[in-house]
């Protein structure tokens, strides 16, 4: 961990000696200035070829909307991997990236354990780098959230913006978002002690005393994960019981290396560079008292970004879209990718995976409707 971008975008992140915009606006295969809707502007930075109006490839505009073979919304690692896949099959993919571009590793400082770069990598950079291969094969990237879906039937709708985009096939890689505390001093601290990340981060407190904040299944998972590195580890819970499981609790409560504080809830993350402790409430009196930590895991839960797709697509107890053999949703054409509906791993070289596998499934399903000739890419 460096330096945090506490949740903000860099307008410009410079990316091993590239440099990016990620300010929104579009850039990629779509270039223009075109006649007609507004989005469809700025010269391609990959020199990529324009749409042509009704073209057999991606873009273009009828009555005001813009056609593509593939839409892929989002684009953190599963929506980036499903570009470069859908770029390389022909398929000229728009990506609606979101508000925002490069998902939850631009919050990040390093990644240590992303394949391929054995001394780490900054997530904006790693981010960064992912989008200039996308682009690089003619990936459109417009950085617009989807406000509104309609997939009763194809070409499936797609509004971002006040564009409308007309998809053959969608995949659908919108992440979910880890909730914070909200304090202002957990987001100074972003990525200065503060994760909430135990597999992404643990490492990075070996030997020192740490605390982790929630009362669920994970939040105890976490902890005693964390168990492996730190020296100490802290488990505070505002409530006078966990709503973890029984068995999960026992194990945190015999730990040798683990403390229980319940009724307490963070007043604040102290420290001016990093973290250096907590002040606790004592919700049953009300007094405070200082926790002396050098790491603060957030572990109270993770929220799904499918508000749009709850109509059409099936969701599970928790808000995740729901898949089937892989990365099928219940409407034909439409796929899934990544955090979205994995709750399970989390992990940027998981949604990777998955981005590679629907953009190649939604490749299939193309040519099975005689929409996308077989590309040499995928057909082994
Ligand atoms: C602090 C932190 C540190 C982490 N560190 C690591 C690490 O070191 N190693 C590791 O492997 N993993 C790490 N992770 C986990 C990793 O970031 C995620 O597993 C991974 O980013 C998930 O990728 P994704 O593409 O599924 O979703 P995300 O990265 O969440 O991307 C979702 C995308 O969807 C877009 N979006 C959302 N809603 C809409 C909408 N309505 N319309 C259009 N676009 C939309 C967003 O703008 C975003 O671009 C970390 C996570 C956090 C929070």
């Amino acid at each position: 961990m460096s330096e945090p971008t506490n949740g903000r975008t860099p307008d410009r992140k410079p990316a091993g000696g590239l440099t990016i915009d990620f300010g929104g606006g579009l850039s990629g295969g779509l270039a223009g200035p075109l006649a007609g809707p507004p989005m469809v502007a700025g010269e391609a930075a990959a020199g990529a070829a324009l749409p042509q109006a009704g073209g057999p490839a991606a873009g273009g505009h009828d009555h005001g909307a813009v056609e593509a073979k593939v839409v892929i919304v989002g684009s953190g690692p599963a929506g980036l991997t499903a570009a470069i896949y859908a770029a390389r099959a022909n398929l000229a993919p728009v990506v609606l990236a979101g508000t925002t571009p490069g998902g939850q590793l631009m919050i990040t400082s390093e990644v240590e354990n992303y394949p391929g770069f054995p001394d780490g990598v900054e997530g904006p950079e790693l981010m960064a780098l992912f989008r200039q291969q996308a682009e690089r094969f003619g990936a459109t990237i417009v950085d617009a959230d989807v406000e509104r879906v309609d997939f009763s039937g194809r070409p499936f709708g797609l509004w971002a913006d006040g564009v409308e985009y007309r998809a053959q096939a969608v995949i659908i890689a919108t992440g979910a978002s880890a909730i914070w505390l909200g304090l202002p001093s957990e987001t100074r601290l972003r990525g200065r002690g503060v994760s909430a990340c135990a597999t992404c981060d643990g490492f990075f407190f070996r030997d020192m005393e740490i605390a982790v904040v929630g009362g669920g299944d994970s939040a105890i998972e976490e902890a005693l994960f964390l168990t492996k590195f730190a020296s100490k580890v802290h488990l505070v819970h505002r409530r006078d019981q966990f709503r973890a499981s029984k068995i999960m609790q026992q194990r945190a409560f015999e730990h040798p290396r683990m403390e229980i504080h319940l009724n307490a809830t963070v007043e604040e993350v102290l420290g001016e560079e990093r973290v250096e402790g907590l002040r606790l409430r004592d919700t049953t009196d009300g007094h405070l008292w200082t926790l002396p930590v050098q790491g603060l895991f957030v572990a109270i839960g993770h929220r799904p970004n499918t508000a749009v797709f709850r109509d059409p697509l099936e969701v599970d107890a928790k808000g995740y879209l729901v898949v089937h053999d892989e990365t099928l949703s219940r409407v034909e054409g439409v796929f899934v990718a990544g955090d979205v509906h994995d709750h399970r791993y989390r992990q940027a070289i998981t949604a990777a995976g998955d981005g590679c596998k629907a953009a190649i499934d939604a490749e299939r399903w193309l040519e099975a409707e005689g929409i996308a000739e077989v590309s040499t890419a995928t057909a082994w």
